[in-house]
């Protein structure tokens, strides 16, 4: 189902046009439907339910750092959510959007001891931990604390997700993760330290992945691993195959979740009938994009349009201080206009206002539209506001969420007096 769509010519979100959100809230602004979030939610949610019935032993942790406004926090926490964080920051949004400690899982490769120490102390599930020197840290914070901190190692499974380059993780050249080989001996290490308790093993292997195929790859190794390590003496209770799974932004056709997870279940399964007597273990994903990704827009309008002799200019008022995506990545993001009209069509660089030549939105697309009109730029959801910085001195969008024929502000838009307040002038 789609959440953005025409409705007698105008692009909804939901029930509500686009054109109303840009009078009432200004552009540009991002634009999420409610209900999008909750049954992207949902089919991890279900997926996760055997046969329908009995609730498996397994947690969906969002991935905060796609999309982390309180809004969306809150409504997934509601829905029983847990989150993947990746700062301390991230924990403090968690917590303000009502967000349950006790579900949340810590990532990254850079850990301060202030942010252990935060998490520590709102006990938090499970920190994932890529390296030694992270283990050791950790150890002596939780020491000072009178605390255990409970630990999964993120592994580096050596598989390729055969997706961009700044986005697969899980090869043996990225920085992430501890690499497979050396897992056994860093598991041992961290069996001794006093204040860890060693509870699962993680793994996130790349993102916008279209197929399963690599996950499944990178579950057989864990699996491996995690029955290695049963040979030492070291029993996990859980195991986390990360997030990953990628959306459509033009005509890729990204696996199910059902599917993926129906796939991904029953390998599990097997191996424990086989090897474990039956007995579960209890299995974490930490989906980011595929839940947030198309549950949102970023709505602009346009400035001028230019007219030269190789190539058009739509010049719009979003920019990539807004969406770094295609600045970054070179990612393609569909547009389309919230008024569909009858100007003459041509083609199309949408590009920002901002001063680099980097600062563009979407090339070559073919629209008829005129100075004035709002431009929907699709897919927006995941990675986009929360990417978003204030370059130029730009004050970052607002945020709208739309639920049925409602829209609320769930973020406004930021002054320029709100962009320099932390700044002074020396005497
Ligand atoms: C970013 C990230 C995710 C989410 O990835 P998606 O591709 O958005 O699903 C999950 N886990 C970790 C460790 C991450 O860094």
């Amino acid at each position: 189902m789609s959440y953005f769509s025409y409705q007698h010519g105008a692009l909804y979100a939901e029930g509500v046009p686009l054109a109303d959100i840009a009078r009432q809230f200004g552009t540009p602004v991002y634009v999420y439907s409610k209900a999008a979030f909750s049954d992207h939610y949902a089919a991890y949610a279900t997926a996760c339910k055997a046969n329908g019935r009995s609730e498996r032993d397994a947690l969906v942790c969002y991935s905060v750092k796609s999309n982390s406004n309180l809004a969306v926090l809150n409504l997934l926490a509601g829905l029983g959510s847990g989150f993947d964080i990746v700062s301390g920051g991230e924990l403090q949004r968690v917590i303000a959007a009502g967000g349950d400690p006790r579900k949340v899982i810590f990532s990254g490769v850079g850990k301060s001891r202030e942010e252990m120490r935060l998490a520590l102390s709102h006990d938090i599930l499970c920190f994932n931990v890529e390296s030694i020197p992270e283990l050791h840290r950790l150890n002596e914070v939780a020491g000072e604390m009178g605390r255990k901190a409970r630990v999964s190692l993120r592994v580096n499974p050596n598989v390729d997700a055969k997706t961009h380059p700044y986005i697969s993780t899980g090869l043996k050249e990225n920085k992430f993760g501890i690499a497979f080989e050396d897992s056994l001996a860093t598991y041992r290490v961290a069996a001794d330290l006093k204040h860890i308790e060693v509870t699962g093993i993680d793994c996130h292997i790349g993102s916008q992945l279209l197929d399963d195929a690599p996950l499944l790859e990178a579950l057989d190794k864990v699996i491996e691993l995690i029955d290695q390590l049963a040979t030492e003496g070291i029993v996990l209770d859980h195991l986390d195959i990360g997030g990953g799974i990628g959306i459509t932004y033009a005509d890729e056709k990204p696996v199910a979740v059902s599917d993926y997870l129906n796939r991904l279940f029953a390998r599990i399964d097997a191996w424990r009938r086989e090897k474990h007597g039956g007995a579960p273990i209890k299995v974490m994903f930490e989906p980011g994009r595929s839940i947030s990704g198309n549950a949102g827009i970023l709505l602009t309008e346009v400035q001028f349009l230019k007219h030269g002799a190789d190539k058009n200019f739509a010049i719009v008022d979003a920019a990539m201080n807004d969406l770094m995506r295609p600045a970054m990545y070179e990612a393609f993001h569909d547009v389309r206009t919230v008024a569909q009209r009858g100007e003459e069509a041509k083609v199309y660089d949408v590009v920002g206002p901002v001063c680099e030549s980097g600062d563009w939105l979407a090339r070559q697309r073919t629209l008829a539209i005129a100075q004035g009109d709002l431009l929907a730029i699709m897919s927006a959801g995941a990675y986009g506001m929360t990417m978003a910085s204030n370059y130029n001195t730009r004050g970052r969008a607002a945020e709208v969420m739309v639920d049925g024929d409602k829209a609320h502000l769930i973020r406004k838009r930021e002054t320029p007096q709100e962009l320099f307040a932390l700044e002074s002038i020396p005497r």
